[in-house]
């Protein structure tokens, strides 16, 4: 079984300074080969895990390191989930890389994210042209991930602080919803919020206490069915 750690598009909307210098970066580089690499052992386990080009091409514009701790620097190109204070974590690239995938978005979609996090996610999404909601129940983070996301040049993300269990209703229906939290159960209105044919991407914890990332798929006729893929790691999704 495959366990992955996370316990923890288009450039027009920003700046395209922040994404030239991250292109010439060699980190960047071997931040992409491990994630192919990743991606690889993992198509061993369960058959198929393909990551776009158009996703890996927007992992290697984002600047990693302005999303992580000052002294975590040094390993922020490494494929590894990282502390970013307040007992939470920035995710690993993989993990990020093909929760991306699984969205299927594109230039214009409209993409809700709960646990912003850092912000990382949030611009790795913002990279492929999609407008991102972003919510964060730790008011610390959402300021601290709007700011940074603000000074990057990402037009094209708002976060704001609240429980990502009730999703964010003003801006719904979304194309598509990731959750960067494990959940004991899918909460409904995330997948009231999306449209018909989006699709949510969660981890959820199974009664014995395995963490499996699932794809839940919104079908046009309102049927909505349930993937499980591999075994990972986040933090709890919290109940406040
Ligand atoms: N996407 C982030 C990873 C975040 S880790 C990144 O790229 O860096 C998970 C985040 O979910 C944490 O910041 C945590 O505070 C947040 N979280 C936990 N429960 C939540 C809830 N109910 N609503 C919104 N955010 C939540």
């Amino acid at each position: 079984m495959w366990i992955a750690s996370n316990a923890p598009g288009s450039s027009t909307s920003k700046g395209e300074e922040n994404s030239q210098s991250a292109r010439d970066d060699p980190r960047i580089e071997a931040l992409i080969a491990s994630i192919r690499a990743h991606a690889q052992a993992v198509a061993m386990e369960i058959g198929a895990c393909d990551i776009s080009p158009a996703v890996l091409r927007a992992i290697a514009r984002v600047r990693r390191e302005k999303f992580v701790p000052r002294h975590e620097r040094m390993l922020a190109y490494a494929d590894a989930a990282l502390p970013i204070g307040h007992g939470q974590t920035i995710s690993q690239p993989f993990i990020v890389a093909y929760m991306t995938e699984l969205l299927k978005v594109g230039a214009g979609d409209r993409v809700l994210e709960i646990g912003s996090g850092s912000g990382y996610q949030a611009a790795v999404l913002a990279e492929l042209g999609a407008q991102v909601y972003s919510v964060e129940t730790i008011p610390e983070l959402a300021v601290a991930a709007q700011h940074k996301l603000q000074a990057l040049g990402y037009r094209n993300v708002r976060v704001r602080t609240g429980d990502g269990r009730k999703g964010w209703p003003e801006f719904a229906p979304y194309r598509a919803v990731v959750v960067t939290a494990v959940a004991e159960s899918i909460p409904p209105a995330l997948v009231a919020q999306l449209v018909a044919d989006g699709r949510l991407v969660i981890p959820l914890r199974e009664p014995g206490g395995e963490q499996w990332l699932t794809l839940i798929e919104k079908h046009a006729d309102g049927r909505v069915s349930r993937k499980e893929l591999f075994r990972v790691r986040f933090v709890p999704l919290r109940h406040s």
